[in-house]
């Protein structure tokens, strides 16, 4: 079966590990045919003072020079160029210009920010008992459907549900939230990614949780896989796990974007 990963980080941003070429060669070792690179776009220093969460803006040249240096120098696998963008709604503080993004294959849209808080930084988490859980995971949801919704240059909807990652859940019924998301994604067109990285959270379980998974195939939103390595060892983790998973929901294909902006399938039936 094919192997393929959407969602990968490196060395550029200060939480992630390994350079481009160290990625793209354990991705060819472990069978990949498909390696996004797709490292966090860069916040303000506001969001980000520390510079930990995202990639410095004067990175970003050198960035897309040894994407592009990598893809020449291994044209035995589809690397496509890629960038994580953070939805930060009211508390946005940079201003997006759509030539920024030109040079993206492939823009996964994120949401790590719930009003300016990053609900899902392990040094944010005290916050959680403070707000309590109920509140957080409905605004949770109401920012990712804005998000979805909106015109941000997503292509793709990373980590659904990542408001579980802490193993943290309410105590109401999150059915009427996840029949909403995948409404909401389903309107405006963009897909989803099954991100094996949950796994190894708190949650124990990849994002999407499967009832959310299945709401987003029952509304017919299209799939694909990410790992969200942070590490070059981590860049083929759970691929095969993904494509289980996405059995179980229902889903017979999983969706490639592709160079040119279209996107392919492979069949996992
Ligand atoms: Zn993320
Ligand atoms: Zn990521």
């Amino acid at each position: 079966m094919e192997l393929i990963t959407t969602h990968t980080h490196t060395n550029f941003t200060n939480h992630g590990e390994g350079s481009v070429e160290q990625l793209v060669c354990a991705a060819k070792a472990a069978g990949i045919t498909t390696l996004a690179i797709t490292e966090h776009f860069p916040l303000s220093k506001a969001m980000d003072p520390e510079q930990y969460l995202s990639m410095r803006t004067e990175n970003m040249p050198h960035y897309l020079a040894e994407i592009k240096q990598a893809q020449k120098k291994h044209p035995d696998i589809e690397i496509l160029c890629g960038t994580e963008l953070d939805w930060l709604g009211d508390f946005e503080d940079r201003v997006l210009d759509p030539a920024d993004f030109a040079p993206f294959d492939v823009v996964l849209g994120s949401v790590h920010f719930v009003d300016g808080w990053a609900f899902d930084d392990p040094a944010e988490r005290g916050r959680w008992d403070e707000v309590g859980p109920d509140a957080i995971w409905r605004r949770y949801f109401e920012i990712w459907c804005e998000a979805v919704v909106s015109d941000a240059p997503f292509q793709i909807m990373a980590h659904p549900d990542l408001a579980k990652k802490f193993g943290i859940y309410p105590s109401f019924d999150l059915m009427p939230l996840y029949e909403q998301a995948a409404e909401a994604c389903a309107s405006s067109g963009r897909m989803i990614e099954v991100n094996t990285s949950g796994a190894h959270y708190a949650c124990a379980e990849m994002f999407p949780a499967p009832d959310l998974l299945r709401a987003f195939c029952r509304a017919g939103v299209e799939c694909t896989v990410g790992t969200d390595a942070h590490t070059p060892g981590n860049v083929a983790r759970g691929i095969e796990q993904a494509y289980q998973l996405l059995l179980q929901a229902g889903y017979q294909t999983v969706t490639v974007p592709t160079a040119d902006g279209d996107r392919r399938h492979i069949t996992i039936a």
